[in-house]
Order: structure tokens, then C-alpha cells, then sequence
């Protein structure tokens, strides 16, 4: 299995896309979230991925540099889908998918409307409820957001060992039975503790390298990834982001830049 970020960065930066990523197993993708725009057409050429090769995606919340882009997500699949081949599921809580529906029915033309429902489902998820995709379970939960509904998800990945997703904002101790002792940990960090003077990232609900990688050290996780970053630090991000955060964290540290892809 592998992960492929499409996107890196907070909802603000211009040096990377918004973060989202695609998670592969024997060429099965699953996309999560589609960063704020069509800047996700780019993200997928560049990364060499193709629409009719995506058929199951995750979209974690309404903020827009997370469910902007899959509108064009839904646009291209109009183009590629063969008739009555090719099928997308869009999974997302009930909060999402209603925005997704009016954007549809609202933006699409009527040849790509028939689409919906018929080739492209959306499908709403519950909190802890289950779905097998790409041949993995995953099982979606909410983070516990104080701004705005946001589900994460923890995939069974293979061997008894887990990946957990937290979305965009820091881990919040009644997931911990997700979170403790994944082999993998997908985690915000919107800059370094050294400039949380500098970005606030408190005031806006996020957190810092260092916490970050200390909820990483005490959940037991072997593997973190930090994304959701500020671009300011670019190009030397992932050189400063690894320095502050060995400093806390005994595990594996990941900091992955755009189109960056990691065995999992
Ligand atoms: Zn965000």
C-alpha cells in the first residue's frame, strides 16, 4: 500500500495545494478530501493518476480547501465515466453531502446530472460506522470538531495494523481507541511550535510540530505524518519541520512535500 499527497498545505498557501491525498492498494485509489479548487486537475496530472482510475472517495468536512475541489472531481468523472461502467461512491457525513447534492444539482449541466445517483452515488456515513474500500475496512469516525462536523476515518491496512486519519484539527482523546497504536498516524501540524507566535495555529484549532509529534510519542505510533501546514517555511519545510519534531518523537517522522508518495 502506498499514500500519495496531492496536496500538503493549510487552506492559505499558494507554494502547496490544500492537503489531500490518495491511498493505493493493487491499483485500487482512494481519495480523500479534493483541496479548494480545480488546482486538483493539476495535482492529479503531475502525480500521474487518471479520474477513471479513482472510484471511491472520502471528503472529511465542508471547509472549502477540502470540498471545493471534489465539485471538480465530480465534473471530470462526467467526462471520463464510460455509460454504465465506471462507478464513484462518495462517502462523507451528512452535513457534506447535502452541500455536495446542491452543488450538483445547482452547478451541473443536466447531461451530468443524470449522473448522480445513477453512476456517481454519494453515500452518507455515520460515526463509527463501517465501509469496505479498496478491499480495506475502514471505519469512519467523528474528530470532535469545535468548528465545524468532521469525520476522520481508521483503515485496517493489513498484518492487524491500522492507519488513522484525524482530519484537519488535533487528535482529541475520545478517539483514542482509533488513534493508540496505529502503525500509521495522519496528523495536522500548521507550523512549527517556534512560530506559533508567528501563525497562532491555537486560535485557529490546530496545532504545532511538536505537539503533534508528542501525541504521536504517548498514542504509541510508529509512523507519523504531518500535513496541513503553512507554506512560508517552503522550500526548507521538510528539513525544519524534521528537525523540531525528532526532538519529541521517537517514531518515524514524515513531512511529505506535494506528490510525494510513501510506502505504507
Ligand atoms: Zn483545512
Amino acid at each position: 500500500m502506498k499514500i500519495t499527497m496531492l496536496g500538503t498545505g493549510n487552506a492559505l498557501t499558494t507554494e502547496y495545494y490544500n492537503t489531500c491525498f490518495i491511498i493505493s492498494d493493487n491499483d485500487k485509489n482512494f481519495l480523500v478530501d479534493g483541496g479548494g479548487g480545480n488546482g486538483i486537475l493539476r495535482q492529479f496530472k503531475q502525480s500521474g493518476f487518471f479520474f477513471n482510475d479513482i472510484h471511491h472517495i472520502f471528503v472529511t468536512h465542508t471547509h472549502t480547501d477540502h470540498l471545493l475541489g471534489i465539485i471538480w472531481v465530480i465534473r471530470k468523472f462526467c467526462n471520463v465515466m464510460k455509460k454504465d461502467t465506471d462507478y464513484a461512491y462518495i462517502y462523507a457525513h451528512d452535513e457534506v453531502i447535502r452541500i455536495l447534492r446542491y452543488f450538483s444539482e445547482n452547478l451541473l449541466l443536466p447531461r451530468q446530472q443524470k449522473l448522480i445517483d445513477t453512476q456517481i452515488h454519494f453515500v452518507t456515513v455515520s460515526d463509527g460506522e463501517e465501509k469496505n474500500i479498496i478491499g480495506h475496512k475502514v471505519r469512519f469516525f467523528d474528530i470532535h470538531s469545535t468548528k465545524t462536523k468532521q469525520f476522520g476515518f481508521c483503515m485496517d491496512i493489513g498484518n492487524n495494523e491500522k492507519l488513522t486519519c484525524c482530519g484537519d484539527e488535533p487528535y482529541n482523546e475520545l478517539n483514542r481507541k482509533y488513534a493508540e497504536n496505529s502503525k500509521w498516524l495522519l496528523h495536522e501540524a500548521f507550523c512549527l511550535d517556534s512560530h506559533a507566535d508567528i501563525f497562532r495555529p491555537y486560535e485557529k484549532h490546530h496545532s504545532t510540530v511538536k505537539d503533534a509529534c508528542l501525541t504521536a510519542q504517548r498514542l504509541n505510533i510508529p509512523n507519523l505524518l504531518l500535513y496541513h501546514t503553512e507554506d512560508m517555511t517552503c522550500p526548507d519545510r521538510k528539513e525544519l519541520y524534521l528537525t523540531e519534531g525528532r526532538k519529541f518523537y521517537t517514531g518515524n517522522l514524515f513531512i511529505p512535500d506535494d506528490l510525494e508518495t510513501i510506502e505504507l
